[in-house]
């Protein structure tokens, strides 16, 4: 029996670990597949204050985690299968390790990386389709590839990658990009990278070898093209990790879980979220972590004020 158990460590999740463990709340921390949460696939961080000439991703979050660790945040690594919220406690069951119990539950699983959801494109991760510049554009050295997209990812992504491959194709299905000006001008001056705007995937095709390119439709002829690349990297946006909660608590029509406006708390009492599971909006990690200290301020209030549970037994 825990007082509050945080599921996910990404900016959120660890902020308000920092902050209720120093609250002497002895949070349980669950570590998922993908630790540290997407800052861990990115390389510099420029905006996150604090760090004037910038930090790495891995290590912006190593900081964070050996800081909730310091004040006494419990991390488990595993994978939440199902939680039922009908009653408190919360009960949640862990792949391969039982049923963990706690009066309140933090949320901050993040989103995960969307596909295109064509033909030959998941059959090709890990042979030339990748969601993930920085794991490997490494593997690129020297190639074409093409990246998918036309928001703040696809241009951080395509610029990234001009660091490995010899020229970087970015394909969007309209005409105009949905990217901030800044990330925009940072690709158009970048000589390497070229534009197939107004071009629809079709399919990633390839060979036995992997991936040899990508069929678009060009939505101003209406024909087929072929784009010869060694790679395709989809940066199309992400989904939020809500399936666990089985409809459990209030989403909205994108799965995002619905909070109280200027708050973390959900519709179900005692159960909040933060970070990008709740966002669909800013998705920065410095907003991350703000709504993970609002997460964390709001259950320590929630415990204080609700006398079901006499901690000194369980603890
Ligand atoms: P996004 O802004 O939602 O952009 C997704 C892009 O993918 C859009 O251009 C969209 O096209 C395209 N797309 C979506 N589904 C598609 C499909 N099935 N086929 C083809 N194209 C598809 O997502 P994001 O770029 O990941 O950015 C998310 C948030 O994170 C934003 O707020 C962004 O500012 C922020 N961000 C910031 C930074 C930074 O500041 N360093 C870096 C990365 C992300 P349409 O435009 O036609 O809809």
């Amino acid at each position: 029996m825990y007082k509050s158990i945080i599921i996910g460590t990404g900016p959120a999740g660890l902020t308000a670990a920092i902050y209720l463990a120093r609250a002497n709340m002895n949070p349980l921390v669950i570590e998922g597949p993908e630790p540290g949460g997407q800052l861990t696939t990115t390389t510099d961080v420029e905006n996150f204050p604090g760090f004037p000439q910038g930090i790495m991703g891995p290590e912006l979050m190593d900081n964070m985690r050996k800081q909730a660790e310091r004040f006494g945040a419990t991390f488990m690594t595993g994978w939440v299968n199902s939680v039922d919220l009908s009653q408190r406690p919360f009960k949640l069951q862990i792949e391969g390790q039982g049923e963990l119990v706690g009066e309140t539950l933090i949320i901050s699983t993040g989103a995960s990386a969307r596909y295109l959801g064509i033909p030959g494109e998941r059959d090709n991760v890990g042979r030339g389709v990748s969601t993930c510049a920085t794991c490997d554009g490494f593997f690129f050295r020297n190639k074409k590839i093409i990246v998918v997209g036309g928001g703040d990812s696809a241009m951080e992504e395509a610029n990234f990658l001009t660091r490995f491959a010899s020229n970087v194709e970015l394909v969007h299905r309209r005409d105009e990009l949905r990217a901030s000006k800044i990330m925009q001008d940072r690709c158009r001056e970048n000589e390497k990278i070229s534009w197939s705007l107004n071009r629809t995937p079709l399919e990633v095709v390839a060979s036995g070898m992997g991936v040899t390119g990508l069929k678009v439709r060009n939505n101003e002829t209406g024909e087929e093209e072929l784009l010869e690349a060694d790679g395709v990297f989809v940066a199309i946006g992400h989904t939020p990790n809500t399936k666990f909660l089985e409809g459990q608590i209030d989403t909205d029509d994108h799965g995002y879980i619905k909070v109280k406006p200027g708050s973390s708390e959900t519709n179900i009492d005692g159960v909040f979220a933060c970070g990008d599971v709740q966002d669909s909006k800013y998705r920065q990690a410095i907003t991350a972590a703000g709504s993970g200290c609002m997460a964390a301020l709001d259950c320590e209030r929630f415990l204080e004020g609700s006398a079901v549970h006499d901690w000194s037994q369980s603890l």
